[in-house]
């Protein structure tokens, strides 16, 4: 069984003090697992006393975001090699950069490219829309996003990547996905990726559900087959959310490696 890989993406929240008292809270009540990975993604200004402060037996880094060039007069970005030290994930795509920054195909596609060049795993974040879903475009959708986004690894590397299946309008709101929907997108993912990229790449690839998780919601999403782990959003901001969902999937990890 895989370890399973639980990221909180703070986004656009929390100052250097709030983040560290975070960490600390975090800390205090999280044991160091040996069946779980926990990675937080603070923002960029955090990264780098974070990484001083953080107990790396307990938590990794990852960025939110980085530019796909590696040097140059790109003012305002961070590109992948400035970061490479500090994390170990970056993630790519996610619904936010598509649809507030305009982030398109290629360029997640570069991003995911230059993640690789540079030793960082990317969480590339895929997902429809509500109007996509009730086209019933779902499928074509993630054919596009994970046909682009893939289309310059070697088998190798997208079996070393982590997809996070993001349904946009799941995303911070109160619809929330049901694990039979999660299933068909688990399984064509997986499916996408054994015909593309052979059965290694598809067995080894992580794929993480987010959207709206819960403590009470871990079970049934990790009872769908395909789902390593999860993608949080508002839940991880709270220590008490985030470490109720940790320790959901610590005792779901446990149940199921005792059957
Ligand atoms: C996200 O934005 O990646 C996310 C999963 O958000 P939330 O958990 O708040 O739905």
């Amino acid at each position: 069984m895989k370890r399973i890989l639980i990221v909180g993406n703070w986004k656009m929240h929390l100052n250097a003090s709030q983040s560290s008292l975070l960490v600390h809270r975090l800390a205090e009540r999280i044991p160091i697992y040996r069946n779980l990975e926990i990675v937080l993604a603070p923002s960029m200004l955090v990264l780098q006393p974070m990484s001083v402060q953080l107990d790396r037996r307990k938590f990794r880094l990852a960025a939110q975001n980085a530019y796909f060039r590696d040097e140059g007069a790109y003012t305002g970005e961070v590109s992948f090699t400035m970061l490479r030290e500090l994390v170990h994930y970056v993630i790519v795509g996610h619904s936010e950069r598509r649809h507030i920054f305009g982030e398109d195909l290629p360029m997640i596609r570069d991003k995911v490219a230059a993640a690789f060049r540079n030793q960082i795993t990317p969480i590339l974040c895929v997902g429809e829309t509500r109007h996509e879903r009730d086209e019933g475009e779902t499928k074509q959708v993630l054919h596009d996003q994970l046909m682009t986004a893939l289309a310059n690894l070697t088998a190798h590397e997208v079996g070393e990547s982590v997809i996070a299946y993001e349904p946009v309008w799941a995303i911070g709101k109160e619809d929330v996905a049901k694990p039979n929907q999660i299933q068909v997108v688990m399984d064509y993912i997986h499916s996408y990726i054994n015909d593309v990229f052979g059965p290694k790449a598809a067995k080894n690839v992580r794929v993480l559900y987010g959207g709206g998780v819960t403590g009470e919601s871990v079970h049934a999403y990790l009872n769908v087959k395909g789902v390593d782990g999860f993608l949080v959003g508002h839940q991880s901001l709270n220590y008490h959310d985030f470490s109720q969902i940790i320790s959901s999937a610590s005792r779901w990890q446990r149940d199921n490696e005792e059957q």
